[in-house]
């Protein structure tokens, strides 16, 4: 697979050869150079608009249905190549292969729900003031789409965007994050090979401040659909020079708060798997525990030992590890900071704080999933999105400290709590000013309910019919009629 994609962009139907290949792909487990993308020139850019435009019509004009047709044949093809795309994605990201197997499955169920959502597309008739007029407002897609993405899920979130996106009639071109564009590339491939017609999806690649901002910028680019961090989110809502439509799917600081009737077990569980997966490199990762005095030596003590029972390990070799390589060094880098910061004031480490000990770490971008304890808001930790494995820990008393310490923060993405108690649980979801909150589970996302951020963590949703309506503009249609009689 890798082969077919190497050097390559997809524009107008074909995978045609990079003008200049020469941003190298590097596997993080080895250092090793897996192959290379081009840094897509001018041109390159133009003729994948150009190909995105002309297509655009003809998609637009299709029936739903057909788009349906054509997102189920992929979601079908991704699935039945799940393996192949599976140990692709984890050569230039990292994470374990069954884990980013489990992705790949998600993008295949994506493309089936947004396939379904494709055939529902209606609008709505409003009452007049008078009876000879009706208004009638219809959905139309929004164009052409500029879509930027991140490395931390190469998979879905590409497809959240390409597949609300042909759901809606829209074409796309696709900028994915420099250190992981096989995995776009390899999703382009797919909608080629499942007979989606030339130059709706279109996959070009290269630095973001060149080739992403040269999207934003573009005429001919009606939406950016952007994911990655909050600084570059507000760079391109600041440098788009002609008016478009934005959906910035930014970074987060995410809280969990634990009270007095959780479930302990539950919690530590949850919290292992929602700090530690994919290394911290999620946007809805708990990058901050309050956990009520009474119980949190307790919690401490048990997620530490949590933390220490999770395997690293290289991803292709330990497809089962919890976890692998982290994408690149610098994570890893912001990890080791917000360590040493929280450390010299005052945190005490209870696990991890360092890499694995073996060779075969020896080249690789890895680290032990750290616990820190008795952190205070002076601290990076609790403060700042650190995008690795690593968790700091703070006790609380009353609920609303609690509350007041989570909306510490300038970002709204997701929040966590594990409690028992009713009135906890309802005082808690209505006061934590997130776009999610998840109670007594960590999975903040679904594909059937709109997901997004508020504050510096964005604008926009993805996931459910909103993610789809995204890509839409209504139209409002008024309609006077010459009544009989009248
Ligand atoms: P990043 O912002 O550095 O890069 C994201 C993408 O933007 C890349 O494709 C990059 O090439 C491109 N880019 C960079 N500069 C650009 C510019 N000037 N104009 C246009 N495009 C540009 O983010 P990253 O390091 O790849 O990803 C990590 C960040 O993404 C974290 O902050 C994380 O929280 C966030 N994230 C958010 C979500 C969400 O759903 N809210 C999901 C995943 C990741």
């Amino acid at each position: 697979m890798l082969q077919e994609l190497d050097g390559k962009m997809l524009v107008d139907g074909a995978l045609v050869a990079a003008e200049s290949p020469d941003v190298e792909v590097c596997d993080p487990a080895t250092g090793t150079v897996i192959g290379r993308v081009g840094a897509a020139r001018p041109q390159e850019i133009e003729r994948a608009i150009a190909a995105a435009r002309a297509a655009f019509r003809p998609w637009a004009d299709l029936s739903g249905k057909a788009r349906s047709g054509h997102l189920h044949a992929l979601g079908d093809a991704i699935a039945a190549d799940a393996d192949a795309m599976a140990r692709l994605m984890t050569l230039e990201q990292g994470k374990p292969v069954n884990e980013a197997r489990g992705e790949i499955m998600k993008l295949a169920e994506a493309c089936h729900f947004y396939a379904e959502e494709a055939t529902r597309i209606h609008g709505e008739t409003i009452p007049n003031d008078s009876p000879d007029f009706t208004s009638i407002v219809e959905r139309e897609p929004v164009g052409v789409v500029g879509a930027i993405t991140p490395w931390n899920y190469p998979a879905e979130l590409v497809g959240w965007k390409l597949c609300g996106a042909l759901a809606a009639g829209c074409t796309i071109v696709i900028k994915p994050a420099e250190i992981t564009p096989f995995t776009a590339l390899a999703i382009g491939a797919k909608c080629v090979e499942v007979g989606i017609p030339a130059g709706v999806v279109n996959v070009i690649t290269g630095p973001g401040s060149v080739v992403g901002q040269a999207l934003v910028e573009h005429k001919g680019i009606d939406k950016i659909a952007f994911t990655g961090s909050s600084a570059v989110g507000l760079r391109i809502q600041q440098s788009a020079t002609s008016v478009k439509q934005m959906s910035l799917e930014l970074g987060g600081n995410c809280p969990l708060i634990v009270t007095a009737s959780a479930n302990i077990d539950a919690a530590v569980k949850g919290a292992a798997r929602r700090s530690f997966r994919n290394c911290g490199q999620i946007c809805i990762a708990i990058n901050r525990i309050y956990v009520v005095r009474a119980v949190y030596d307790t919690f401490v003590e048990k997620l530490a030992s949590a933390a220490d029972a999770l395997s690293v390990a290289n991803g292709i070799e330990n497809p089962d590890a919890d976890l692998g390589a982290m994408a690149s060094a610098e994570p890893l880098d912001k990890t080791r900071q917000h360590l040493d910061d929280a450390t010299a004031k005052g945190a005490r480490l209870l696990a991890g704080g360092k890499a694995p000990e073996g060779s075969v770490f020896a080249k690789g971008h890895f680290f032990r999933p750290t616990v820190l304890a008795d952190c205070t808001h002076e601290m990076q930790i609790m403060t700042e999105e650190t995008f690795g494995p690593i968790v700091g820990i703070a006790p609380f008393d009353t609920l609303d400290e609690a509350v007041t310490l989570a909306n510490d923060t300038p970002y709204g993405l997701a929040s966590y709590v594990f409690a028992k108690d009713a009135d906890e649980i309802r005082y808690l979801s209505q006061r934590l000013d997130y776009g999610n909150v998840a109670v007594n589970n960590v999975d903040a996302g679904i594909m059937n309910a709109p997901y997004g951020g508020r504050k510096q963590s964005g604008v926009g949703y993805e996931h459910g019919r909103e993610g789809m309506l995204q890509y839409m503009n209504f139209k409002h249609v008024r309609m006077r009629f010459d009544l009989p009689g009248a």
